[in-house]
């Protein structure tokens, strides 16, 4: 089973004495900063000259530097900048700033596990990954409550990397809710899975499908939007707060009649087939691999599938509609 630790399990002065170097101001890198400062631990954050949050860092009272002088000040660097320039930004800016018995420390394990940085042996490598976009990990700490994280460790050289990766995710609120012991090859592929199956491209799939289904057959789009996707939320919510028991309950006797014997007949084993060869390409880095090039050549299928997203015209439809409704500000 897996281990899962609180407050009580993290102590803050394996952290106290040290200067958390912070690369990257954006979603997850300011609430860690802001966070890490408030508790009490030293910060710097680490910036390009011509960065846009530079000042919004600087407003807030952080000590903010380049990217090279966090690195060197920093006896934890924090790489939180988007994972496709890391290893450019590691390469020419950290790695010569890096000396023996220092942290590396990322928020996802993708450039360590499919070996797009690869550290030194002398120096911790770890990871603090909460499971929630930035803002989140900001408010819940102004609240006083916590953000669940993944804590795990790729490698350990001072066998003092649990300890501080605990006193991090202490400083940053997330012990608070709980901190899951984890490891980079359990984070990275189930992050991926789950992103490319069910939370962005199965989901997202799910409701074109259904919305050309009722549109071909003759339906209006304001129905099929309103039905495939508008309502997506009150079911997911249902789902978040009580377990697929509490969506159940609460919708009529014919829905649940209806969805209990109908789902599995259209996402049926061909569809569970096809997630084990996506999972597949994940662990065997075919995806990864695919990624990095794609990045490297300045994204041409990235660009096309953006740009057809962006055409299906549910989003056409969705965009008149919700003008139209008060909800939509909601
Ligand atoms: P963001 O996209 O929000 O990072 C933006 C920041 O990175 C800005 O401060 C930007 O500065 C800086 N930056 C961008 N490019 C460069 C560069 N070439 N050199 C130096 N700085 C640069 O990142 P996220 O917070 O979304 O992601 C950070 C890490 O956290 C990733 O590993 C991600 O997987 C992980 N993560 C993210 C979550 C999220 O909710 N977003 C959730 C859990 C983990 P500038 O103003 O100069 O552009
Ligand atoms: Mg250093
Ligand atoms: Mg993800």
């Amino acid at each position: 089973t897996t281990t899962v630790y609180y407050e009580e399990d993290a102590e803050q002065k394996h952290i106290e004495d040290k200067t958390v170097a912070i690369l990257g101001y954006g979603s997850q890198g300011h609430a860690h900063a802001l966070n890490l400062h408030e508790s009490g631990v030293d910060v710097v954050v680490g910036l390009r000259p011509d960065s846009s949050s530079r000042s919004d860092a600087e407003d807030a009272g952080l000590d903010v530097t380049t990217p090279a002088e966090a690195a060197s000040q920093g006896d934890v660097v924090s790489l939180l900048i988007p994972d496709t320039v890391q290893p450019d930004v590691y390469e020419q800016a950290v790695e010569p700033n890096l000396e023996a018995g220092d942290t590396l420390q990322f928020a996802h394990g993708f450039n360590i596990h499919y070996n797009q940085i690869q550290p030194p042996e002398d120096v911790d490598v770890t990871m603090v990954a909460p499971k929630s976009p930035g803002h989140l990990v900001r408010r819940n700490y102004e609240r006083d409550q916590g953000t669940p994280a993944l804590l795990a460790v790729y490698q350990d050289a001072t066998d003092e990397a649990v300890n501080e990766g605990l006193a991090y995710a202490k400083a940053i609120g997330c012990a608070r809710a709980g901190v899951l012991e984890t490891t980079f090859q359990e984070e990275v592929e189930s992050d991926l899975f789950g992103e490319q199956a069910i939370l962005c491209g199965g989901i997202t799939s799910l409701v074109k499908h259904g919305y050309e289904t009722l549109v071909d057959n003759g339906y209006s789009p304001e129905a099929a939007y309103f039905e495939c996707l508008n309502e997506m939320k009150l079911i997911v919510d249902l789902m978040y707060e009580g377990g697929l028991a509490e969506m159940w309950n609460s919708v009529s006797d014919t829905a649940e009649y209806g969805g209990l014997s109908r789902g599995d007949e259209i996402l049926d084993d061909h569809v569970r087939e096809n997630m084990e060869e996506t999972l597949e390409q994940v662990q065997n880095g075919e995806f990864a691999r695919e990624w990095v090039l794609e990045n490297k050549a300045n994204r041409p299928g990235y660009t096309q599938l953006r740009e057809a997203e962006k055409n299906h015209e549910i989003e056409e439809v969705g965009e008149r509609l919700r003008a139209l409704f008060a909800w939509s500000d909601e």
